[in-house]
């Protein structure tokens, strides 16, 4: 998906400041970060979010879940975070590649 920037992303075409990567799937830090630590993690396949998920994706979708504690912890979140995956515009997405946020370092509670 071209016109897909975290496509674009995973192809090396658009920057990002990425901090993990593996077969499936790779971390980087939101460009406009809402806490001290806020990172995106998403799947190297295109889906556009959790509701253009079918059923082949479950074994990605629970490998990314495994992966989120440690890429957290690998930005000094050993003490929690907050993760937040946004769906549709009622959900407000805003980018259509679905993405987990890890956000942490100062989190008030909900
Ligand atoms: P959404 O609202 O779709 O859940 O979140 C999209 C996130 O992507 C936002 O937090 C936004 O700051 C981040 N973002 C938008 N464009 C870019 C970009 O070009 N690079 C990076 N690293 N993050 C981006
Ligand atoms: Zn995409």
């Amino acid at each position: 998906m071209t016109d897909c920037i975290f496509c674009k992303i995973v192809e090396g075409t658009l920057a990002a400041d990425i901090i993990y990567e593996d077969d499936f799937c790779i971390a980087f830090k939101d460009l406009y970060p809402k806490a001290p630590v806020h990172v995106l993690v998403i799947p190297k396949k295109h889906i556009e979010n959790l509701a253009a998920l079918r059923a082949e994706d479950q074994p990605l979708m629970g490998h990314m879940l495994l992966k989120l504690t440690g890429i957290a912890e690998s930005q000094g979140l050993e003490d929690g975070f907050r993760t937040i995956t946004n769906t549709g515009p009622g959900g407000g997405q805003e980018v259509y590649h679905l993405h987990f946020h890890i956000l942490g370092g100062n989190i008030k509670p909900a």
